[in-house]
Protein backbone atom coordinates (compact mmCIF):
# COMPACT_ATOMS: atom_id res chain seq x y z
CA UNK A 1 0.00 0.00 0.00
CA UNK A 2 1.46 3.40 -0.34
CA UNK A 3 1.78 6.03 1.89
CA UNK A 4 1.53 9.83 1.70
CA UNK A 5 4.58 9.68 3.49
CA UNK A 6 7.15 7.27 5.33
CA UNK A 7 6.94 8.99 9.03
CA UNK A 8 4.15 11.46 10.45
CA UNK A 9 5.19 13.12 13.24
CA UNK A 10 2.67 14.69 15.70
CA UNK A 11 4.32 16.98 18.09
CA UNK A 12 7.30 19.55 17.39
CA UNK A 13 8.79 19.10 20.36
CA UNK A 14 12.65 17.79 21.57
CA UNK A 15 11.47 13.93 20.81
CA UNK A 16 9.61 14.85 17.75
CA UNK A 17 11.69 17.13 15.72
CA UNK A 18 14.92 14.94 16.72
CA UNK A 19 13.12 11.72 15.09
CA UNK A 20 11.96 13.49 12.17
CA UNK A 21 15.04 14.83 10.98
CA UNK A 22 17.07 11.91 11.87
CA UNK A 23 14.37 10.02 9.67
CA UNK A 24 14.41 12.13 6.89
CA UNK A 25 18.09 13.95 6.99
CA UNK A 26 19.94 10.49 7.37
CA UNK A 27 18.04 7.83 6.31
CA UNK A 28 15.83 10.01 3.19
CA UNK A 29 12.55 9.12 4.67
CA UNK A 30 9.40 11.12 3.35
CA UNK A 31 8.19 12.78 6.76
CA UNK A 32 5.89 15.08 7.88
CA UNK A 33 5.47 16.86 11.09
CA UNK A 34 2.68 18.90 12.68
CA UNK A 35 3.00 21.60 15.46
CA UNK A 36 -0.27 22.86 16.81
CA UNK A 37 1.44 26.18 18.93
CA UNK A 38 5.11 26.57 18.65
CA UNK A 39 8.19 24.26 17.03
CA UNK A 40 10.51 23.74 20.48
CA UNK A 41 7.61 22.41 22.36
CA UNK A 42 7.86 22.68 26.02
CA UNK A 43 11.49 22.61 26.38
CA UNK A 44 12.29 25.42 24.24
CA UNK A 45 9.01 27.36 24.45
CA UNK A 46 7.64 27.34 28.37
CA UNK A 47 9.92 25.30 29.67
CA UNK A 48 13.54 24.40 30.24
CA UNK A 49 15.12 27.14 27.97
CA UNK A 50 12.94 30.86 29.71
CA UNK A 51 13.29 28.68 32.95
CA UNK A 52 16.97 28.38 32.55
CA UNK A 53 17.08 32.72 31.32
CA UNK A 54 14.85 33.21 34.30
CA UNK A 55 17.46 31.59 36.77
CA UNK A 56 20.20 33.91 35.42
CA UNK A 57 17.93 36.90 35.47
CA UNK A 58 17.18 36.01 39.07
CA UNK A 59 20.84 35.38 40.27
CA UNK A 60 22.28 39.13 40.07
CA UNK A 61 21.04 40.09 43.10
CA UNK A 62 22.85 37.68 44.81
CA UNK A 63 26.06 38.34 42.11
CA UNK A 64 25.73 41.81 42.97
CA UNK A 65 25.31 41.56 47.09
CA UNK A 66 28.90 39.38 46.97
CA UNK A 67 30.52 42.21 45.11
CA UNK A 68 29.84 44.57 47.85
CA UNK A 69 31.50 42.13 49.82
CA UNK A 70 34.42 41.75 47.85
CA UNK A 71 35.34 45.64 47.58
CA UNK A 72 33.13 46.53 44.92
CA UNK A 73 31.39 49.75 45.01
CA UNK A 74 28.10 47.78 43.15
CA UNK A 75 24.74 48.58 43.54
CA UNK A 76 21.49 46.67 42.28
CA UNK A 77 18.66 48.81 40.66
CA UNK A 78 14.68 47.65 40.16
CA UNK A 79 14.31 44.38 38.17
CA UNK A 80 12.71 45.66 34.68
CA UNK A 81 10.71 42.95 33.98
CA UNK A 82 9.28 43.98 30.84
CA UNK A 83 12.71 44.45 29.16
CA UNK A 84 13.40 41.16 30.00
CA UNK A 85 10.04 39.84 28.96
CA UNK A 86 10.84 41.65 25.42
CA UNK A 87 14.01 40.12 25.48
CA UNK A 88 12.60 36.77 26.09
CA UNK A 89 10.12 36.60 23.49
CA UNK A 90 13.00 37.63 20.67
CA UNK A 91 14.93 34.66 22.06
CA UNK A 92 12.13 32.35 21.97
CA UNK A 93 11.03 33.18 18.52
CA UNK A 94 14.92 33.09 17.16
CA UNK A 95 14.44 29.70 18.78
CA UNK A 96 11.57 28.79 17.73
CA UNK A 97 12.51 30.07 13.77
CA UNK A 98 16.12 27.71 13.98
CA UNK A 99 13.81 24.32 14.73
CA UNK A 100 11.25 25.28 12.00
CA UNK A 101 14.71 25.82 9.91
CA UNK A 102 16.53 22.82 10.95
CA UNK A 103 13.81 20.42 10.29
CA UNK A 104 12.64 21.87 6.92
CA UNK A 105 16.60 22.11 5.74
CA UNK A 106 16.20 17.93 6.50
CA UNK A 107 13.59 17.38 4.63
CA UNK A 108 10.87 17.53 6.94
CA UNK A 109 7.22 19.05 5.71
CA UNK A 110 6.11 21.08 8.42
CA UNK A 111 2.08 21.44 9.33
CA UNK A 112 1.42 24.45 11.55
CA UNK A 113 -1.76 22.87 13.13
CA UNK A 114 -3.46 20.70 15.09
CA UNK A 115 -3.17 16.70 13.97
CA UNK A 116 -5.25 14.06 15.34
CA UNK A 117 -4.95 10.12 14.70
CA UNK A 118 -7.88 9.11 12.24
CA UNK A 119 -6.32 5.15 11.92
CA UNK A 120 -3.40 2.84 12.57
CA UNK A 121 -1.87 4.76 9.52
CA UNK A 122 -4.16 8.23 9.15
CA UNK A 123 -3.75 11.58 10.17
CA UNK A 124 -5.96 14.29 10.13
CA UNK A 125 -4.91 17.91 9.84
CA UNK A 126 -7.21 20.65 11.53
CA UNK A 127 -8.83 21.75 8.66
CA UNK A 128 -10.32 18.34 7.74
CA UNK A 129 -7.34 16.76 5.17
CA UNK A 130 -6.54 13.28 5.84
CA UNK A 131 -2.86 12.09 4.90
CA UNK A 132 -1.50 8.56 5.91
CA UNK A 133 2.18 7.25 6.81
CA UNK A 134 3.47 3.90 7.18
CA UNK A 135 4.67 4.72 10.74
CA UNK A 136 3.25 7.47 13.18
CA UNK A 137 5.18 8.82 16.06
CA UNK A 138 3.45 10.62 18.50
CA UNK A 139 5.41 13.17 20.86
CA UNK A 140 2.71 15.78 22.05
CA UNK A 141 4.66 15.70 25.45
CA UNK A 142 2.89 16.90 28.62
CA UNK A 143 0.44 19.40 29.88
CA UNK A 144 0.40 21.32 33.44
CA UNK A 145 -2.12 19.46 35.89
CA UNK A 146 -4.02 21.80 38.49
CA UNK A 147 -5.99 20.07 41.42
CA UNK A 148 -9.66 19.88 40.08
CA UNK A 149 -10.63 22.06 43.14
CA UNK A 150 -8.57 24.71 42.19
CA UNK A 151 -8.92 24.23 38.11
CA UNK A 152 -11.73 27.55 37.76
CA UNK A 153 -9.60 29.78 39.92
CA UNK A 154 -7.84 31.07 37.09
CA UNK A 155 -4.00 30.59 38.78
CA UNK A 156 -1.02 30.14 36.74
CA UNK A 157 0.98 27.06 36.17
CA UNK A 158 4.28 27.03 34.16
CA UNK A 159 2.88 27.65 31.02
CA UNK A 160 1.69 31.68 32.18
CA UNK A 161 5.14 32.42 33.81
CA UNK A 162 6.57 33.29 30.95
CA UNK A 163 3.50 35.53 30.13
CA UNK A 164 3.23 37.50 32.69
CA UNK A 165 2.73 41.18 32.10
CA UNK A 166 4.29 42.08 35.34
CA UNK A 167 6.04 40.42 38.17
CA UNK A 168 3.75 40.15 41.17
CA UNK A 169 4.98 41.84 44.70
CA UNK A 170 4.27 38.06 46.32
CA UNK A 171 3.38 34.61 45.11
CA UNK A 172 2.33 31.34 46.76
CA UNK A 173 3.69 28.06 44.83
CA UNK A 174 1.97 24.98 45.21
CA UNK A 175 4.02 22.02 45.42
CA UNK A 176 7.55 20.40 45.90
CA UNK A 177 8.68 18.91 42.22
CA UNK A 178 10.82 20.48 40.17
CA UNK A 179 8.78 23.04 38.79
CA UNK A 180 8.08 23.84 41.88
CA UNK A 181 11.03 24.35 43.75
CA UNK A 182 13.22 26.20 40.88
CA UNK A 183 10.02 28.93 40.64
CA UNK A 184 10.65 29.34 44.27
CA UNK A 185 14.40 30.32 44.01
CA UNK A 186 13.34 32.48 40.79
CA UNK A 187 10.78 34.60 42.45
CA UNK A 188 12.67 34.77 45.53
CA UNK A 189 16.03 36.03 43.67
CA UNK A 190 13.84 38.13 41.46
CA UNK A 191 12.82 40.13 45.01
CA UNK A 192 9.85 38.47 45.14
CA UNK A 193 8.13 37.54 48.58
CA UNK A 194 7.83 33.86 47.95
CA UNK A 195 5.63 31.00 49.68
CA UNK A 196 5.80 27.33 48.92
CA UNK A 197 3.37 24.73 49.91
CA UNK A 198 4.42 21.43 49.86
CA UNK A 199 1.92 19.02 50.93
CA UNK A 200 4.86 16.48 51.54
CA UNK A 201 7.05 16.42 54.53
CA UNK A 202 9.96 17.09 52.19
CA UNK A 203 10.20 18.57 49.10
CA UNK A 204 12.10 16.72 45.33
CA UNK A 205 10.59 13.76 46.81
CA UNK A 206 11.98 10.99 44.94
CA UNK A 207 15.60 12.22 45.33
CA UNK A 208 18.72 11.66 48.08
CA UNK A 209 16.87 12.59 51.12
CA UNK A 210 19.74 14.62 52.50
CA UNK A 211 20.10 16.46 49.39
CA UNK A 212 16.57 17.30 49.74
CA UNK A 213 17.19 18.48 53.23
CA UNK A 214 19.61 20.65 52.45
CA UNK A 215 18.09 22.11 49.53
CA UNK A 216 15.02 22.95 51.70
CA UNK A 217 17.28 24.37 54.03
CA UNK A 218 19.38 26.63 51.87
CA UNK A 219 15.69 27.79 50.26
CA UNK A 220 14.71 28.75 53.66
CA UNK A 221 17.78 30.51 54.03
CA UNK A 222 17.55 32.33 50.86
CA UNK A 223 14.46 33.67 52.09
CA UNK A 224 11.98 31.42 50.97
CA UNK A 225 8.71 31.25 53.49
CA UNK A 226 8.39 27.06 52.48
CA UNK A 227 5.62 25.55 54.18
CA UNK A 228 6.02 21.27 54.83
CA UNK A 229 3.02 19.18 55.23
CA UNK A 230 1.05 22.32 53.89
CA UNK A 231 -1.72 22.85 51.13
CA UNK A 232 -4.74 24.72 50.24
CA UNK A 233 -7.81 24.71 52.12
CA UNK A 234 -9.52 28.26 50.71
CA UNK A 235 -8.90 30.33 48.45
CA UNK A 236 -11.31 33.45 47.25
CA UNK A 237 -9.69 36.70 45.68
CA UNK A 238 -9.75 39.44 48.18
CA UNK A 239 -8.18 43.23 48.06
CA UNK A 240 -7.31 42.62 44.33
CA UNK A 241 -4.85 39.82 45.09
CA UNK A 242 -5.66 36.29 46.41
CA UNK A 243 -6.48 35.07 49.81
CA UNK A 244 -5.55 31.63 50.74
CA UNK A 245 -6.04 29.79 54.19
CA UNK A 246 -3.93 26.63 54.53
CA UNK A 247 -4.53 23.21 55.94
CA UNK A 248 -2.13 24.53 58.34
CA UNK A 249 -4.45 27.45 59.50
CA UNK A 250 -1.95 29.99 57.31
CA UNK A 251 -3.00 33.01 56.27
CA UNK A 252 -2.25 34.93 53.39
CA UNK A 253 -3.20 37.22 49.90
CA UNK A 254 -0.78 36.76 47.45
CA UNK A 255 -0.26 38.67 44.11
CA UNK A 256 -0.01 35.12 42.40
CA UNK A 257 -0.90 31.43 42.50
CA UNK A 258 1.09 29.22 40.73
CA UNK A 259 0.14 25.15 40.42
CA UNK A 260 3.38 23.22 39.98
CA UNK A 261 1.58 20.08 40.71
CA UNK A 262 3.06 17.87 38.60
CA UNK A 263 2.39 17.17 34.23
CA UNK A 264 0.69 14.66 32.38
CA UNK A 265 0.74 13.10 29.21
CA UNK A 266 -0.79 15.12 26.58
CA UNK A 267 -3.35 12.90 24.85
CA UNK A 268 -6.23 14.24 24.96
CA UNK A 269 -8.63 14.25 21.84
CA UNK A 270 -6.23 12.70 19.78
CA UNK A 271 -8.20 10.27 18.83
CA UNK A 272 -6.64 7.17 20.64
CA UNK A 273 -9.19 5.59 22.21
CA UNK A 274 -10.96 5.03 18.74
CA UNK A 275 -8.23 3.14 17.98
CA UNK A 276 -8.50 0.79 20.44
CA UNK A 277 -5.17 1.73 22.33
CA UNK A 278 -5.34 1.88 26.36
CA UNK A 279 -3.50 4.51 27.74
CA UNK A 280 -1.66 4.65 31.15
CA UNK A 281 -4.18 5.53 34.34
CA UNK A 282 -2.70 9.26 33.72
CA UNK A 283 -3.19 9.05 30.12
CA UNK A 284 0.45 7.83 29.22
CA UNK A 285 0.86 5.81 25.57
CA UNK A 286 2.25 2.64 27.09
CA UNK A 287 5.38 1.40 24.64
CA UNK A 288 7.86 -1.53 24.69
CA UNK A 289 11.78 -0.02 25.06
CA UNK A 290 11.57 0.46 21.47
CA UNK A 291 9.33 2.97 22.15
CA UNK A 292 6.73 0.99 19.74
CA UNK A 293 2.72 1.10 21.32
CA UNK A 294 0.53 -1.85 20.89
CA UNK A 295 -0.03 -0.68 17.86
CA UNK A 296 2.76 -1.44 15.40
CA UNK A 297 2.89 1.49 13.21
CA UNK A 298 2.20 4.02 15.81
CA UNK A 299 5.09 4.81 18.34
CA UNK A 300 5.51 7.41 21.15
CA UNK A 301 8.49 9.37 22.26
CA UNK A 302 9.18 11.92 25.16
CA UNK A 303 6.53 13.07 28.09
CA UNK A 304 3.98 11.72 26.33
CA UNK A 305 4.81 8.43 27.35
CA UNK A 306 5.52 9.34 30.71
CA UNK A 307 8.80 7.58 31.06
CA UNK A 308 11.54 9.80 32.37
CA UNK A 309 10.57 13.28 31.60
CA UNK A 310 13.56 15.36 30.42
CA UNK A 311 14.33 16.68 26.91
CA UNK A 312 17.70 14.58 26.61
CA UNK A 313 15.51 11.64 27.50
CA UNK A 314 13.33 12.67 24.86
CA UNK A 315 16.14 13.74 22.59
CA UNK A 316 17.52 9.92 22.65
CA UNK A 317 14.21 8.08 22.42
CA UNK A 318 13.50 10.09 19.34
CA UNK A 319 16.67 9.21 17.73
CA UNK A 320 16.86 6.04 18.44
CA UNK A 321 12.89 5.92 17.13
CA UNK A 322 14.49 6.68 13.87
CA UNK A 323 17.63 4.09 14.30
CA UNK A 324 15.88 1.32 14.38
CA UNK A 325 12.54 2.06 12.10
CA UNK A 326 14.48 4.23 9.33
CA UNK A 327 18.23 3.44 10.09
CA UNK A 328 17.47 -0.62 10.25
CA UNK A 329 19.64 -0.47 13.77
CA UNK A 330 17.51 -1.50 16.40
CA UNK A 331 18.61 0.89 19.16
CA UNK A 332 16.51 1.76 22.47
CA UNK A 333 17.62 4.40 24.79
CA UNK A 334 18.73 3.03 28.82
CA UNK A 335 16.72 4.89 31.04
CA UNK A 336 19.03 3.24 33.69
CA UNK A 337 21.38 5.73 34.65
CA UNK A 338 20.17 9.36 33.85
CA UNK A 339 22.16 12.78 35.18
CA UNK A 340 20.09 15.77 36.19
CA UNK A 341 20.23 18.82 37.28
CA UNK A 342 17.67 20.73 39.18
CA UNK A 343 17.76 24.39 38.94
CA UNK A 344 17.00 25.48 42.40
CA UNK A 345 19.62 28.20 44.14
CA UNK A 346 21.47 26.11 45.21
CA UNK A 347 21.74 24.25 42.17
CA UNK A 348 21.00 20.44 42.61
CA UNK A 349 23.06 17.85 40.54
CA UNK A 350 22.14 14.26 40.74
CA UNK A 351 23.16 10.97 39.06
CA UNK A 352 22.54 7.76 40.29
CA UNK A 353 21.11 6.29 43.23
CA UNK A 354 20.00 7.89 46.10
CA UNK A 355 21.20 6.44 49.81
CA UNK A 356 17.99 5.34 50.44
CA UNK A 357 17.67 3.05 47.16
CA UNK A 358 21.22 1.57 46.89
CA UNK A 359 20.75 1.01 50.83
CA UNK A 360 17.81 -1.54 49.36
CA UNK A 361 19.89 -2.95 47.02
CA UNK A 362 23.03 -4.19 49.26
CA UNK A 363 25.76 -2.66 51.51
CA UNK A 364 26.59 0.92 50.50
CA UNK A 365 29.94 3.11 52.19
CA UNK A 366 28.23 6.69 51.99
CA UNK A 367 31.16 10.10 51.43
CA UNK A 368 30.09 12.91 52.33
CA UNK A 369 31.09 16.29 51.98
CA UNK A 370 29.48 19.22 53.53
CA UNK A 371 31.68 22.62 53.86
CA UNK A 372 31.43 26.14 52.88
CA UNK A 373 32.55 27.28 49.18
CA UNK A 374 35.65 29.43 49.52
CA UNK A 375 33.77 32.54 47.24
CA UNK A 376 30.61 32.75 49.20
CA UNK A 377 32.18 31.94 52.66
CA UNK A 378 34.83 35.52 51.92
CA UNK A 379 31.32 36.88 51.34
CA UNK A 380 30.55 36.44 54.55
CA UNK A 381 27.49 34.20 53.61
CA UNK A 382 26.64 31.09 55.32
CA UNK A 383 25.81 28.74 52.45
CA UNK A 384 26.59 25.10 52.61
CA UNK A 385 27.22 22.70 49.31
CA UNK A 386 26.99 19.03 49.69
CA UNK A 387 28.78 16.59 48.04
CA UNK A 388 27.97 13.13 48.28
CA UNK A 389 29.12 9.57 47.01
CA UNK A 390 27.20 6.66 47.05
CA UNK A 391 29.53 3.28 46.98
CA UNK A 392 28.83 -0.22 46.76
CA UNK A 393 30.45 -1.95 49.78
CA UNK A 394 30.99 -5.17 47.37
CA UNK A 395 32.25 -3.94 44.24
CA UNK A 396 33.63 -0.58 45.19
CA UNK A 397 31.47 0.84 42.01
CA UNK A 398 29.88 4.46 42.53
CA UNK A 399 26.06 4.08 42.58
CA UNK A 400 25.39 7.73 43.09
CA UNK A 401 26.54 10.92 42.53
CA UNK A 402 24.98 14.27 44.53
CA UNK A 403 26.19 17.51 44.34
CA UNK A 404 24.39 20.78 46.21
CA UNK A 405 26.25 23.37 44.86
CA UNK A 406 26.08 26.30 42.56
CA UNK A 407 27.30 25.08 39.46
CA UNK A 408 26.31 21.75 40.03
CA UNK A 409 24.70 21.17 36.86
CA UNK A 410 27.59 21.55 35.43
CA UNK A 411 29.53 19.09 37.35
CA UNK A 412 27.43 15.99 37.05
CA UNK A 413 27.78 15.79 33.55
CA UNK A 414 30.92 14.86 33.86
CA UNK A 415 30.28 12.78 37.32
CA UNK A 416 27.71 11.33 34.57
CA UNK A 417 30.04 9.90 32.42
CA UNK A 418 32.03 8.62 34.85
CA UNK A 419 29.34 6.37 36.59
CA UNK A 420 28.24 5.50 33.19
CA UNK A 421 31.79 3.83 32.91
CA UNK A 422 31.38 2.36 35.57
CA UNK A 423 33.71 4.25 38.08
CA UNK A 424 34.97 3.03 41.50
CA UNK A 425 35.70 5.25 44.26
CA UNK A 426 39.06 3.70 43.62
CA UNK A 427 39.10 5.30 40.41
CA UNK A 428 37.54 8.82 41.98
CA UNK A 429 40.46 8.45 44.33
CA UNK A 430 43.21 8.27 41.88
CA UNK A 431 41.90 11.29 40.07
CA UNK A 432 43.88 14.72 40.62
CA UNK A 433 42.43 17.09 42.29
CA UNK A 434 41.55 20.30 40.60
CA UNK A 435 42.65 22.87 43.08
CA UNK A 436 41.05 25.41 44.32
CA UNK A 437 37.34 24.05 43.15
CA UNK A 438 34.85 23.02 45.12
CA UNK A 439 34.61 19.65 42.87
CA UNK A 440 37.73 18.07 44.53
CA UNK A 441 35.91 17.38 47.31
CA UNK A 442 34.83 14.82 44.86
CA UNK A 443 37.88 13.18 44.94
CA UNK A 444 39.16 13.96 48.09
CA UNK A 445 36.64 12.38 50.67
CA UNK A 446 38.54 9.68 52.18
CA UNK A 447 36.58 7.81 54.63
CA UNK A 448 32.85 6.83 54.56
CA UNK A 449 30.81 9.16 56.80
CA UNK A 450 28.64 6.46 57.53
CA UNK A 451 28.39 2.55 55.86
CA UNK A 452 24.88 0.71 55.84
CA UNK A 453 25.88 -3.25 56.01
CA UNK A 454 21.76 -3.27 54.99
P1 LIG B 1 6.62 16.71 39.83
O1 LIG B 1 5.82 15.49 39.62
O2 LIG B 1 8.08 16.65 39.93
O3 LIG B 1 6.09 17.46 41.13
C1 LIG B 1 4.74 17.69 41.35
C2 LIG B 1 4.60 18.23 42.76
O4 LIG B 1 3.27 18.62 43.00
C3 LIG B 1 4.96 17.19 43.81
O5 LIG B 1 5.63 17.84 44.84
C4 LIG B 1 3.59 16.66 44.25
O6 LIG B 1 3.57 16.22 45.55
C5 LIG B 1 2.78 17.94 44.15
N1 LIG B 1 1.36 17.65 43.93
C6 LIG B 1 0.82 16.80 43.04
N2 LIG B 1 -0.53 16.81 43.13
C7 LIG B 1 -0.84 17.67 44.11
C8 LIG B 1 -2.07 18.12 44.68
N3 LIG B 1 -3.23 17.65 44.25
N4 LIG B 1 -2.01 19.01 45.68
C9 LIG B 1 -0.83 19.48 46.12
N5 LIG B 1 0.35 19.11 45.64
C10 LIG B 1 0.35 18.21 44.63
O7 LIG B 1 6.14 17.67 38.68
P2 LIG B 1 6.69 19.03 38.12
O8 LIG B 1 5.49 19.64 37.52
O9 LIG B 1 7.46 19.81 39.14
O10 LIG B 1 7.70 18.58 37.00
C11 LIG B 1 7.28 17.66 35.99
C12 LIG B 1 8.47 17.01 35.37
O11 LIG B 1 9.10 17.93 34.51
C13 LIG B 1 9.56 16.58 36.35
O12 LIG B 1 9.31 15.34 36.91
C14 LIG B 1 10.76 16.58 35.49
O13 LIG B 1 10.85 15.33 34.86
C15 LIG B 1 10.47 17.66 34.45
N6 LIG B 1 11.25 18.89 34.74
C16 LIG B 1 12.60 18.86 34.69
C17 LIG B 1 13.34 19.98 34.98
C18 LIG B 1 14.83 19.92 34.96
O14 LIG B 1 15.37 19.01 34.35
N7 LIG B 1 15.52 20.83 35.64
C19 LIG B 1 12.70 21.23 35.33
C20 LIG B 1 11.29 21.16 35.36
C21 LIG B 1 10.61 20.03 35.07
P3 LIG B 1 4.01 14.72 45.96
O15 LIG B 1 5.51 14.72 45.97
O16 LIG B 1 3.44 14.55 47.33
O17 LIG B 1 3.42 13.81 44.96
Amino acid sequence: MAFDYDLFVIGGGSGGVRAARIAAGEYGAKVALAEEYRMGGTCVIRGCVPKKLMVFASSFPGEVADAQAYGWEAQIGAFDWGVFREKLDAELTRLEGAYHRNATAAGVEIFDCRATLAGPHEVRLADGREVSAKHILIATGGTPVVPEKWREAGCMTSNEVFLMDRLPGSILIVGGGYIASEFACIFNGLGVKTTQYYRGAQILRGFDEEARGHISGEMCANGIDLHLGTDILEMEPRDGGTWVKSTTGHEATYDAVLFATGRKPNTEGLGLDALGLELGANGAIPVDRYSQSAIPSIYAVGDVTDRANLTPVAIREGHAFADTVFGGKPTFFDHGLIPTAIFTQPEFGTVGLSEEAARAQGPVDIYLASFRPMRSLFAGRDARALMKLIVCAESDRVLGCHIVADHSGEMIQLAGVALAMGATKADFDRTLAVHPTMAEELVTMRAPARSHAN
